[in-house]
């Protein structure tokens, strides 16, 4: 059974992706997952080619060191070709009313002057990356849920028009996946693209740094709720058993914090230190989900009446 997620090159991966995702992703995924990093998406608003080129690179090697087998990981560009033809397929296959009707597109087009069309379109190019993979299960927060509704929809509808070219997915949002909070503003989720970075840990922050930002958090009770489920989540312990009994819970916090990214920021130096490596990990990767994609993709196609 395969299993599909991804994670967006818009910034550099931040503890609460580590605790969230990638650490689950490592623990629970097998060879035949497919995690990748979804540089495509992150083209949706306004991007500088250079930081997503680098962007891209760097979260591969914290993918790698973060110990998710390298087999399953890729970089969604390095599809584009195979993605490209399938996402045409599939955008013939979607009513611009389904595609208007996703919640994200209306929050994240609200009130802005210049809406890429891409924004509109991309959930067409998330069907594509889970149909292409043969995908079964995607995990995924509640806010993508639509998405992945929509991938079903589509493959259904594909299915049924033309002939059986896709496994129909389905969601799971993950039970107690950690929530990770801004260390600076609790109300709002940790996120790459904040701002202010103050209140965000990054896996590449050193431990000065890190320390620093545990030790400005706000200790308001959301703040300190926080705080003991970060806690928590490096520990393996339940956070009750923490309500403050540590006088100096922000120490505490900061050197669970650095010792839970040590391992996965020495190693992610490493790599991006050897560039050739990085390099034989990616193209081996993409390698492998560009053959698993071939004959779903050429099924489709000829499906289509192309080829
Ligand atoms: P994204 O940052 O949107 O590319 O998400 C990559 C993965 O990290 C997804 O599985 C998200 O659910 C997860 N994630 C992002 N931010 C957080 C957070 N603050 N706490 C926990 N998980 C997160």
């Amino acid at each position: 059974m395969i299993r599909l997620s991804a994670i967006t090159p818009s910034g550099q991966v931040h503890l609460g992706n580590y605790l969230g995702a990638l650490r689950t992703w490592a623990r629970e995924g097998t060879d035949e997952d497919v995690y990748f990093i979804s540089d495509l998406h992150a083209m949706t608003s306004s991007h500088n080619p250079q930081r997503l080129r680098s962007m891209t690179r760097e979260q591969l090697a914290v993918l790698i060191a973060s110990g998710i087998a390298p087999a399953s990981v890729c970089v969604q560009s390095d599809l584009i070709r195979e993605l490209g033809a399938l996402n045409w397929v599939l955008e013939c296959t979607c009513t611009y009313g389904e595609a208007a009707r996703m919640i994200q597109f209306k929050e994240k087009s609200l009130g802005r002057e210049s809406v890429r069309l891409s924004l509109l379109t991309y959930p067409v190019l998330m069907a594509a990356d889970i149909l292409l993979q043969g995908t079964a299960e995607v995990p995924v927060g509640e806010d993508q849920l639509q998405h992945v509704e929509l991938a079903r929809a589509l493959a259904r509808r594909f299915n049924h028009a033309y002939g059986d070219a896709f496994i129909v997915p389905t969601a799971v949002v993950p039970k107690v996946g950690a929530r990770i909070k801004d260390l600076s503003d609790p109300a709002r989720k940790m996120d790459k693209s904040a701002q202010n970075s103050a209140g965000v840990v990054f896996v590449l922050d050193d431990p000065d740094l890190v320390r620093r930002k545990v030790r400005r958090a706000v200790s308001s009770t959301e703040g300190i709720a926080n705080l003991t489920e970060i806690l928590a989540s490096c520990t393996g312990k339940a956070p009750e058993d923490y309500t403050s009994r540590f006088a100096d819970l922000k120490n505490v916090v900061a050197e669970a914090v650095i010792e839970e990214l040590r391992p996965v920021r020495d190693r992610t130096l490493e790599l991006l230190a050897d560039p050739a490596e990085l390099d034989r990990i990616r193209n081996a990767g993409a390698e492998r989900a560009r053959e698993r994609a071939q004959h779903r993709l050429n099924a489709a196609l000829r499906l289509s009446g192309l080829s």
